[in-house]
């Protein structure tokens, strides 16, 4: 392949039996994965990543914050955990700004829970009455109720223009 204007690419073979072709280290003919001098740090970064990518999973499960962050509740619990970190910590500034931050976020929670409660509160309260037959708002008239300044008497009101006049 010398003499062609292909792009250099790592020419070892993947456990599948396929060539690499990954790009390879500078002036190499290997890439860092299969490169023999880079053996022992490549085993380190694997191992690594596949750790990382373990934690990762071990503390998704752990804390369920796929569930958690679609409640209020969960939210705050999350807020909980991180709280009861920060005070593991030695007093410091940034700790107190964190502690803040989090009780806003907490004061925050418990407000819109307050009002999701007591709007499925209401909702209830309409939807029984709804069955009811009275509404709400019929009340039943006092014969010593005030007349309204807007009350109209039939027989004062102006007489129905004369169609023949039309
Ligand atoms: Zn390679």
């Amino acid at each position: 392949m010398l003499g062609t204007a292909r792009a250099p690419a790592c020419s070892a073979q993947t456990r599948s039996g396929s060539p690499c072709g990954a790009t390879p280290m500078r002036d190499q003919e290997f890439c860092f994965w299969h490169h023999p001098d880079h053996q022992s740090e490549a085993a380190e970064a694997r191992r690594l990543g596949g750790l990382r990518r373990r934690r990762e999973r071990t503390l998704e499960g752990a804390y369920d914050l796929h569930e958690r962050f679609r409640s209020v509740d969960g939210i705050l619990r999350f807020v909980e955990i991180a709280a009861l970190d920060l005070l593991g910590l030695d007093a410091s500034v940034p700790r107190s700004n964190a502690m803040f931050r989090g009780a806003l976020v907490a004061a925050k929670l418990l407000e819109l829970g307050d009002l999701a409660e007591r709007i499925a509160d209401l909702e209830a309260a309409l939807a029984k009455r709804s069955t009811d037959a009275a509404s709400p708002f019929d009340v039943e008239r006092d014969a010593g109720d005030a007349r309204s300044p807007f009350h109209v008497d039939p027989n004062e009101a102006d007489p129905p223009p004369d169609p023949a006049l039309n």
